[in-house]
């Protein structure tokens, strides 16, 4: 199950072209491995090991000069290295106004520095595709400019995007399955001027930016990667999955691992049994939460905020409204149409714990994202959007308990089909979508 699996969705990372290349190595024989900054999972070309990679928080990576680089005669001595921090965010990012839930796709790498740098290069550019990140160590040296703040990037972002798009009003934004990790660029001085240490060229930057950037604050920013080897820690055998898979399978023991500061952890599901072989097993979050700012105590309320037709049943009143969510990244209308359906059925048919011969498609939606998701979902299902818009902006959700569960979708010509909730996954869609 598992390895046709991997070889549906994994091929697919060759078609995001802005994917950053990161080099590492390989953890059991030390050779040289260039992955994709989505790889969570991967077999080493030397010794074909499986190794997961654990990151804790976003990872810091930077550039690092060629051995042409250094050798050049302005070139300083690594010491003498001054390194800008740039913010990497990839993701959808979904706008709620009172016409109602719009997305756009987010992809930036952004100067994050403090203040006003007029001519410094504001982005990264075409190199990052062309050159392969490393992580910063302990033993890097040179002085790392501590960058600002995250949301100061995505906020000046997004008001650019809206003025662009001429969205005015009141309404929230929410960022889902994100990339993100701070690249930190090697640059220097040589009289007076910025230097830019990969190409040994000079920036335009305004003479005695030399002196405006020694104001700023530094930091360390190295927090390495860690490793742990792809083996279930139950029973040994080689766990199985997609290279963005965020979770791990061993079919072996029907067991699911997420790796998490150097350990595997494992992790509890559910499967709604599938009623066909060629059945493909979608995971979904399902999520319970304490919203207090809408009234959302039972299945009920839901249906009642959705203004949907008919009369509320009544067992609905004592039933409590799970969150659904794809646990998979997928295109933003997909995404908003399962949550939708999922969240309004709440299947709830029998489950067991086992995981078949059937394929799984990858987890690559972490549950905290999910979450975030729910603001999202209830903009899309109530009715007048306009009336709850600003509960929905100050809303504050709580999570109790995100559960994985997997769910049987029927392989059909063009989508996979969930007869009971009639909705369905474009089969080229979910392909595309591994990198989103
Ligand atoms: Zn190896
Ligand atoms: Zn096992």
């Amino acid at each position: 199950m598992p390895t046709t699996c991997r070889k549906r969705f994994s091929a697919t990372s060759a078609v995001n072209a802005i994917s950053f290349k990161v080099a590492h190595q390989c953890p059991q024989c030390g050779g040289p491995i260039v992955l994709d900054e989505e790889t969570r999972f991967f077999a080493c070309d030397f010794c074909r090991v499986k190794s997961c990679i654990c990151q804790k928080g976003f990872p810091r990576y930077m550039f690092a000069r060629s051995e042409q680089a250094m050798t050049h005669p302005d070139a300083p001595d690594d010491g003498d290295l001054l390194f800008l921090p740039y913010w990497r965010f990839k993701g959808i990012s979904y706008t709620c106004t009172a016409q109602g839930v719009t997305h756009r796709f987010l992809d930036i790498s952004a100067l994050a520095l403090a203040g006003t740098f007029p001519n410094l290069p504001v982005s990264l550019g075409f190199r990052t595709q062309a050159l392969a990140l490393k992580q910063v160590t302990p033993r890097t040296r040179g002085r790392f400019i501590r960058p600002v703040d995250i949301t100061t990037i995505l906020d000046q972002a997004q008001n650019r995007l809206s003025r662009k798009k001429g969205l005015v009003g009141p309404g929230f934004s929410e960022n889902i399955g994100e990339t993100l990790s701070l690249i930190f660029a090697p640059y220097y001085h040589k009289n007076g001027i910025l230097v830019d240490a990969v190409l040994n060229r000079p920036t335009r930057a305004a003479a005695g930016i030399d002196i405006a950037l020694d104001d700023l604050p530094d930091c360390r920013p190295e927090k390495q990667t860690l490793f742990v080897a792809g083996i279930c820690p139950s029973c040994g055998w080689d766990l199985e999955g997609s290279n963005d898979s965020l979770v791990l399978i061993c079919s072996n023991c029907s067991t699911l691992w997420k790796p998490r500061d150097r350990h595997l952890k494992k992790i509890h599901f559910s499967c709604v049994g599938p009623g066909h072989d060629t059945d493909v097993m979608v995971p979904f979050w399902k999520i319970t939460a304490d919203i207090p700012g809408l009234p959302l105590a039972s299945m009920a309320d839901l249906v009642r905020l959705a203004n949907l037709p008919g009369t509320v049943p009544a067992d609905l009143e004592n039933r409590i409204p799970f969150f659904w969510a794809p646990a998979f990244k997928i295109r933003p209308r997909i995404f908003l149409r399962l949550s939708a359906r999922l969240t309004l059925e709440q299947p709830a048919p029998g489950v067991d714990q086992l995981i078949r011969k059937n394929i799984h498609v990858p987890v690559t939606l972490p549950a905290d994202e999910a979450v975030q998701s729910i603001r999202i979902t209830l903009a899309h299902l109530v009715r007048p959007r306009a009336e709850y818009l600003s509960d929905l902006t100050d809303l504050k959700i709580s999570p109790r308990r995100a559960e994985l569960v997997f769910l049987p979708f029927e392989d059909h010509t063009h989508d996979y089909v969930h007869p009971g909730i009639q909705a369905g996954i474009n089969k080229q869609m979910l392909a595309l979508s591994s990198n989103l």
